[in-house]
């Protein structure tokens, strides 16, 4: 939490409690949430907080670095606190995204720069299927 609020600071950006509890919901948690998800969290707690709010302050974290924006089709976004490149599998049926820990991301960063001699600035890796839940 300091470390967010170190880099708001530096960056020029107001460190509002709300920008802080929509950060807060990210880190903890590995559900890869989308906007309204983040939203309806913290009514209880914002019962004020517009979903404007939560829209403006994940543009923010996307700018300064702080989270990565998952595109998972569709014109759906789902937000990561984890920045680092790493795969991820979604779920056809009811949306769940889960991360791929095992896969060594780098390795293959460096297979896709050996082999198209292409500077490699990012990349998102996406499996698609069905869930434990859903895919009987
Ligand atoms: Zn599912
Ligand atoms: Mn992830």
């Amino acid at each position: 939490m300091l470390e967010i609020t170190k880099v708001l600071k530096k960056n020029g950006y107001k460190v509002t409690p709300q920008r802080l509890a929509v950060f807060n919901v990210l880190k903890h948690n590995k559900k890869h949430p989308c906007v309204d998800s983040i939203y309806n969290e913290l009514q209880p707690k914002f019962p004020t907080m517009s979903l404007a709010t939560v829209y403006k302050s994940l543009e923010v974290f996307k700018t300064l670095g702080l989270v990565q924006e998952l595109n998972i089709g569709e014109g759906s976004f789902r937000y990561d606190a984890n920045t680092k490149p790493h795969p991820h599998v979604i779920c056809l049926k009811c949306g769940k995204v889960d991360d791929i820990e095992y896969i060594d991301s780098l390795n293959l960063t460096d297979y896709a720069e050996t082999k198209t001699g292409y500077k490699i600035t990012g990349q998102q890796i996406y499996f698609y299927g069905y869930c434990p839940e859903c895919k009987n």
